[in-house]
């Protein structure tokens, strides 16, 4: 039997080698050439020359043994629909989006942005790009107006599928108004929009000519049949727009084959999901997970997938146990905020249901804390795993390799490097390696292994400059976070280098949520941080400068002008972006080449020391800030 050691070892000292052996746990129409080319660095392209598809991995592999089993089983606790597909049923559907789709002109290397709630027709339609060969890019449907014509802009999309709405604790969020608002604020738009009716909106307002329903056009094909597009292993299978420290959000760009390797791998090493067996993860298909967890991987893995519409205490706090007990789930996918909504329920939620069946719970996308691990790892009475990854990588980067060894877990530790991954922690100042105990920038030394990003969407300089520019002389990728090493080689991670923020789990930059408060008409300039928050592990907190500061003079005029300003950022960005709160002053602390002391606001902000102030160009900007704060939280 391999340990982990041995098993990373091998994947970066014969990297050919050990993917090689990878690559076969995946269907190839042409056999790769070449494992890895890494002439131009630091662009790795890996499994050269070969052909595969995403979507026939997924599906129409399984069709001989398994075409009668479950590969998609929809649970809306929003509608109280339950449903569920065949890889046989599904295969059709898909078959028939992708009909639908071509018959719009949409063929391979167009983009396709999906802009659509946790219903089953996002999974047809993602996979029916897969099978084409189309970009798709889906985009969370949280996100605003003006966020979804940023990305439209970018991805200059051939089409957008949409539905006529979401739900979120029974409360219908339409989505029309909001796509149409985008589609005229977008340069770019798409030509073709198809829209899911679920019956939400029975105003929906169709542009002739422009708006189509997806029923209507399904009809039209429903015997399609629909060849899988074999594509090199290097072409682009998505886009997906994620948070960096600009305001302009980067378009991860992910290829085909090393991406269907990585995915496959992480299955039977990390995952330990096997054929038959059914994964659970609750993400959405907006987020990187849901489009590794939710969707490519189990189903590429032979594996039934569960499609969660709600939110995890509706009907009550144990639905979730409740759905692993009813469909039999082994292996479970959360992220640590949901857990900590849990936490506030009672635990006998987590004792009524038969939990037989689960392996392992895994949790990312945020920091886990030590109690809340604690308290999940005993009320399940199963291993609990915490792994560390990014949008841009795919899959885990940090994590417990349970299909080689089982390591024993250490709370509040992603454990270990995961195999394929020659991760560093290197000193901000020189980008030395650190030692053990000491604070460094987590850093990957390229070549990325499969399924990282292969680069910025339509701007390579930036996927370089972004990514592997942190240190001058050193080219590595940057995860943008601090971790440390204990001496037992398990890794901690301590919070990102730069200004991204993470709610609940999502990614935001300050910057970001800086330009959407500066969208107000009253707001001269603004300072975002985020601050530690109990239940969503941080939050953003805004401070603001008023151009006209009559309204500023009364407790109801701040007051309303708080409330606009945090209007605006919904409507901007989503109310996922809304601050806590929004403070005004009248000037931001800034170092004397006028930089906003980002650092110094957080640090007040959670009771911490301000740190070094010997830059601050006016001293009296920081103590407006302190004393903002205080009177908030006065009584
Ligand atoms: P995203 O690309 O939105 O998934 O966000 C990735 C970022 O989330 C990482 O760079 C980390 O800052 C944070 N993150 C993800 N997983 C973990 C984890 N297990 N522990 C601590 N931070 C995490």
């Amino acid at each position: 039997m391999t340990t982990y050691r041995e098993f990373h070892r091998r994947s970066i000292e014969d990297k050919e080698g050990f993917w090689a052996e990878q690559a076969r746990l995946v269907h190839w129409e042409k056999p790769p050439g070449k494992v890895l080319d890494y002439g131009r660095p630091p662009f790795a392209r890996w499994f050269v020359g070969g052909e595969t598809n995403l979507c026939y991995n997924a599906l129409d592999r399984h069709l001989g043994a398994r075409g009668n089993q479950k590969a998609l089983v929809y649970i809306s606790t929003e509608t109280g629909e339950e449903r569920s597909l065949s890889y046989r049923e599904l295969h059709l559907e898909v078959q028939r989006a992708a009909a639908m789709m071509r018959s719009l002109g949409v063929g391979k290397g167009d983009r396709v942005v999906v802009y659509m709630p946790m219903i089953p027709e996002a999974a047809f339609v993602i996979l029916a790009c897969a099978r084409i060969g189309a970009i798709h890019s889906v985009v969370f449907g949280g996100f605003a107006a003006a966020s979804l014509a940023a990305r439209i802009d970018d991805a200059r999309p051939k089409l957008m599928v949409t539905a006529d709405g979401g739900s979120r604790m029974g409360k219908v969020v339409l989505y029309k108004a909001l796509v149409d608002e985008a589609l005229a604020l977008a340069k770019h738009p798409p030509s073709k929009i198809v829209l899911y009716n679920r019956g939400f909106d029975r105003a929906v307002r169709m542009t002739p000519g422009r708006d189509l329903d997806y029923a209507e056009l399904r009809a039209k094909h429903l015997d399609a049949v629909v060849p899988c597009t074999w594509l090199e292993s290097n072409e682009p299978s998505y886009i997906l727009y994620t948070s960096g420290t600009t305001g302009r959000p980067k378009g991860v760009q992910r290829d085909v084959g090393g991406y269907a390797v990585a995915l496959a791998a992480s299955m039977k090493h990390i995952y330990c999901g096997g054929a038959g067996e059914t994964m659970f993860t609750t993400s959405d298909i907006g987020w990187v997970v849901g489009h590794s967890y939710i969707i490519y991987a189990p189903l590429i893995a032979g594996m039934t997938t569960v499609l969660y519409e709600g939110v995890p205490v509706r009907p009550d706090a144990g639905i979730w146990w409740k759905i692993v007990q009813d469909h039999s789930v082994n292996v479970m996918f959360s992220a640590p905020t949901a857990i900590r909504v849990l936490k506030k329920h009672d635990p006998a939620f987590l004792r009524k249901y038969d939990l037989g069946s689960l392996k392992h719970l895994f949790l990312a996308g945020e920091p886990l804390d030590e109690p809340t691990h604690a308290w999940i790892a005993d009320a399940l009475g199963k291993p609990v795993i915490d792994h560390y990854w990014q949008t841009e990588t795919g899959w885990p980067i940090l994590t417990s390799v349970p299909g080689v060894e089982k390591t024993p877990i250490k709370l509040g530790s992603p454990s270990f490097p995961a195999y394929g991954y020659d991760l560093k922690l290197l000193r901000e100042a020189d980008a030395a390696e650190a030692a053990a105990g000491e604070k460094a920038v987590v850093a990957i030394a390229p070549p990325l292994p499969p399924g990282c990003m292969s680069t910025v969407w339509g701007d390579d300089e930036r996927f370089v400059k972004t990514y592997f520019g942190t240190f001058r002389n050193k080219q590595v990728y940057s995860t943008f976070d601090w971790g440390i090493r204990d001496a037992d080689g398990y890794y901690f991670i301590l919070g990102r280098t730069d200004d991204v923020i993470n709610v609940a789990g999502h990614r935001l930059g300050t910057r970001e949520i800086e330009e959407a408060v500066s969208m107000h008409s009253n707001i001269a300039e603004c300072a975002v941080v985020g601050v530690a928050d109990s239940l969503k592990g941080q939050m953003p907190l805004a401070f603001a400068v008023a151009k006209d500061t009559t309204r500023l003079n009364s407790a109801e005029g701040r007051k309303a002008l708080e409330r606009e300003v945090m209007e605006t950022v919904d409507k901007q960005l989503g109310a996922i972006a809304r601050p806590k709160s929004v403070h005004f002053v009248s000037l931001l602390p800034k170092t004397r080449s006028g930089k906003t002391l980002r650092r110094s606001i957080q640090a007040l902000a959670e009771g911490r020391d301000p740190g070094d102030l010997t830059t601050i160009e006016d001293p009296a900007a920081l103590e407006q800030i302190r004393s903002a704060l205080k009177t908030s939280t006065e009584p």
